[in-house]
């Protein structure tokens, strides 16, 4: 491993690297399938993912080919690092055994530790004898659209797909290690500009904001729009509201806490709610909603921007979706790709169907909006909310962070990038850009 990052490091052509043996087993953080009942019996909150995700060598797996190696210089923390750790609401071993039944390729993913991640930056170090696009040596972001192309339903929409999966959740061998096993339709390029820390957060999240609010496939922003955010500092949030700004749209971020207000401003959000200032109790208790405080969130929201939100940004799920659909304007749509808080969901119907608003699905992205999405930040039109980074062996603490809400934006994982800061080739896009407005959630963090 250490001659790969060397020859990585020093910029060493492709020829050159693909010439260089693969190692027999790599770094790569994992959970365990003998430790998938460790929190039987534990609240969501009180389980750990520190106790949960171990970083050690795993085997090296055959590559197929339609595959690359890539060698992963930093990895982020998604939610889905959070559910796989505390083995919530299901164990992921289940999704991998499914897989180990398609194929002898499948079969590879069916053991008892999933390497985990979602999201990587890299250089692609050995491609496989089918790929054309891709060589060793190219500098990559990786999407997390894991699709068999061999599937009619994958060819109009590949999130159609009936076995679509995330990458690094419903498959192994994800991004949060040294080296990441990733088909070759996955990979996007890097952006020129950024650190490889900054270019490895963006992918997943990014990439389903875009299909959420840009694509057709989502609920479209037209100019004026007024788009309610949740978590709008948050993974999701943080690209929601930088898309509402872009499309000439004004977005309501909803956070909690005012260092998250100062952040939105900063950002150029100027309609922010403090919810726990605001101290909004949707839910009476467990059973039963409070139209009053519906009532009270949707004036809050009128008194900001004028109006009601002619869409709704929704991930938080149980908690939220009844005051979301209300406050929706007539005619309006909840486009929701989540359910962080509860995914049993409850909603006052007539509110829906006499004011004729929609509900909307949506799941991550595929190939295409994530590569239109990834082109954004490429030319410096999405800032990368990266707020923290931490080292490989502490992903257990960066999951905890980002498990109990202490986090703003992305934190980012340093794999085998030796320091922060690296992986920057077009330093002019860089200072045209803003050094400040690209590091804001890291300064802003402190
Ligand atoms: P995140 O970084 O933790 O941000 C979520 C934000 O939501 C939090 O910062 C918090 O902001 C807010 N929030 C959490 N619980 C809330 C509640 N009960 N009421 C109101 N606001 C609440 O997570 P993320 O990366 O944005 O992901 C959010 C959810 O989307 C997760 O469940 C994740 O698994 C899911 N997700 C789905 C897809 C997909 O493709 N389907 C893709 C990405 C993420 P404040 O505390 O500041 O309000």
């Amino acid at each position: 491993m250490d001659t790969i990052l060397q020859a990585v490091l020093d910029g060493a052509p492709g020829e050159e690297l693909a010439q260089l043996p693969m190692p027999e087993t790599y770094r790569a953080a994992f959970v365990r399938r003998d430790e998938a009942a460790m929190f039987e019996g534990m609240e969501s909150a009180e389980k750990d993912p520190r106790k949960s995700l171990h970083v050690g060598e795993v085997a090296l797996p055959e590559l197929a080919p339609d595959e690359a190696y890539v060698a992963v210089m930093a990895s982020a923390i998604n939610f889905n690092t959070v559910w796989t750790s505390i083995f919530e609401p299901l164990p992921t071993f289940g999704f991998l055994d499914r897989l180990g039944k398609e194929s002898r390729w499948g079969a590879r993913h069916a053991l008892n530790y999933h390497v985990l991640g979602s999201d990587a930056s890299g250089v692609v170090l050995k491609v496989g004898s089918a790929v054309r696009n891709w060589r060793s040596g190219d500098k990559v972001t990786i999407h997390c659209n894991f699709v068999d192309d061999q599937d009619p339903g994958a060819h109009d929409d590949s999130m159609l797909a009936a076995n679509q999966r995330i990458w690094g959740f419903e498959s192994n061998f994800g991004g949060l290690a040294d080296i990441a096993l990733v088909k070759a339709n996955q990979l996007m390029p890097k952006p020129a500009h950024l650190t490889w820390e900054e270019a490895a957060v963006n992918a997943l999240c990014n990439s389903t904001a875009y299909r959420m609010l840009v694509s057709p496939n989502g609920a479209p922003i037209k100019q004026g729009d007024r788009v309610l955010v949740w978590g709008a500092t948050g993974g999701l949030g943080s690209y929601a509201v930088q898309y509402v700004l872009n499309g000439g749209g004004i977005p309501i971020g909803v956070v909690s806490s005012p260092d998250k207000v100062d952040l939105l401003h900063e950002l150029g959000v100027e309609a922010v709610i403090d919810r726990k200032a605001a101290g909004y109790r949707f839910w009476k208790d467990e059973f039963h909603q409070d139209e009053a405080e519906w009532r009270r969130f949707g004036k809050d929201i009128r008194a900001l921007v004028g109006e009601d939100p002619d869409i709704v940004f929704e991930h938080p799920g149980r908690s939220t979706m009844g005051a979301s659909v209300f406050v929706a304007k007539r005619g309006g749509i909840i486009v929701t790709c989540a359910a962080t808080s509860g995914y049993m969901i409850e909603y006052d119907n007539r509110h829906l169907w006499m004011k004729l608003k929609t509900i909307k699905g949506s799941h991550f992205a595929n190939y295409r909006e994530a590569w239109d999405a990834n082109r954004l930040i490429c030319e410096g039109k999405i800032l990368p909310p990266l707020s923290a980074v931490y080292p490989l062996e502490e992903v257990g603490e960066a999951t905890y962070q980002v498990h109990k809400n202490l986090h703003e934006g992305k934190i980012g994982v340093l794999c085998l990038a030796p320091r922060q800061g690296l992986g920057i080739d077009d330093p002019e896009l860089r200072a045209r850009v803003g050094e400040d407005r690209i590091t804001l959630f890291r300064r802003h963090e402190g």
